[in-house]
């Protein structure tokens, strides 16, 4: 039986408007930290500040034999709004804080609620999908046996009351890559070779790549530089180009193929190299936490506020832990708060009476 919890509506506000007070992009969530250290010791709750970063990690009712996480990212985004470059928590990052604070308020006042021990992630960087990898490679962590996530969802998505229990992020990659040729006198092209030209035949490959199956995929060069005088056969260039794929698997296919084309026009004098790569991974679904979290969402919200998965386009690096191997189970829960226009569109709003917000259900087995 899960039972929903009871929290302190007014300090979750006060949370969520401090917080907002104080947005910062990632990896200088300075303030933020703070707030949340201080919140922390208000609460008695031990904590572990990371010793290169912002962010920290609370843990309840250490030494249990089962490890529960619960991670909320902490950062911003700069944007200019109403004529003024800002910072801004048009990713609702506010609001998960908010949310998870009074999960910790009620389990700090109720350890015996907990199965297990709680450790609660506060990531920074989510924005820029490196937080997390950043947070696992700390140390800091350890394994645990399943992760909770949250996201505000935008309403074209997810309606105000209602919620999903797993916000299906799709896996993207990009890669960054330099291509060299030979030069020459543009009249005498064929002593040379044109990076442009090489690169429009590894452009046409990626166009042709094809998985087999019936999900949205996409390769789509999102950059291109190359050349600096018009009568020169120009032997530099740079592209970027972008991979996106439902499942974890079909990236990896997605990324073979693309990799194979690379390595189709990588003859002669033309020569194709990776400079960097961003990676997010996409949600990897588990029956029992998926399970768990309808559970938590039907016993708040009632069995017409669980709503089935809907695809979108979005990546978070919340799958990072569980695609690392840190957690063997996790899920994110999408929440509905009539939030218009969308996610990261600065004046972004949702419902501020909606308080159906306890994700920390209490479980009973
Ligand atoms: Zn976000």
């Amino acid at each position: 039986m899960i039972q929903p919890i009871t929290v302190n509506d007014q300090q979750i506000y006060t949370d969520f408007d401090q917080l907002g007070a104080r947005a910062e992009v990632a990896f200088q969530e300075v303030r933020t930290t703070a707030y949340l250290a201080q919140r922390l010791d208000e609460l008695g709750v031990s904590y572990q500040r990371f010793p290169q970063m912002t962010g920290l990690i609370a843990t309840l009712n250490p030494g249990q034999p089962v490890t529960i996480g619960l991670r909320t990212d902490i950062d911003a985004l700069k944007q200019v709004y109403q004529g003024k470059t800002q910072v801004l928590h048009s990713c609702g990052h506010n609001a998960h804080m908010a949310i998870v604070l009074a999960v910790v308020t009620y389990f700090a006042a109720h350890p015996d609620d907990l199965p297990g021990t709680l450790k609660v992630i506060f990531q920074p960087a989510e924005e820029t999908v490196t937080g997390a990898e950043k947070v696992i490679q700390s140390g800091l962590l350890g394994p645990l046996d399943v992760l909770y996530g949250l996201h505000v969802c935008p309403d074209s998505e997810v309606g105000d009351h209602q919620a999903e229990a797993i916000l299906p992020d799709i896996a993207t990659r990009t890669y960054w890559v330099t291509i060299t040729g030979k030069t020459a006198h543009a009249g005498r092209p064929w002593l040379g070779a044109n990076v442009i030209d090489a690169f429009s035949t590894l452009n046409e490959r990626f166009k042709q790549i094809q998985l087999a199956t019936d999900s949205p995929y996409s390769v789509t060069t999102t950059m291109f530089q190359a050349g600096e005088s018009s009568n020169i056969v120009p032997d530099k260039g740079t592209f970027a180009v972008d991979l996106r794929a439902r499942t974890n698997d079909l990236m990896d296919q997605l990324q073979d193929q693309a990799f194979q084309a690379i390595r189709a026009v990588s003859t002669g004098d033309i020569q194709v190299t990776l400079d960097g790569n961003d990676l997010s991974p996409a949600a990897i679904p588990d029956d029992q936490a998926i399970a768990t979290m309808g559970q938590a969402i039907t016993a708040v919200l009632g069995a017409d506020g669980l709503v089935a998965p809907v695809p979108t386009q979005g990546g978070d690096d919340f799958h990072f832990y569980a695609y690392d191997g840190l957690a063997k189970r996790s899920t994110m829960l999408g929440l509905g708060c009539g939030l218009t226009p969308g996610l990261h569109v600065p004046g972004m709003t949702f419902d501020p009476d909606y308080t159906g917000l306890s994700l920390g259900s209490k479980s009973g087995n």
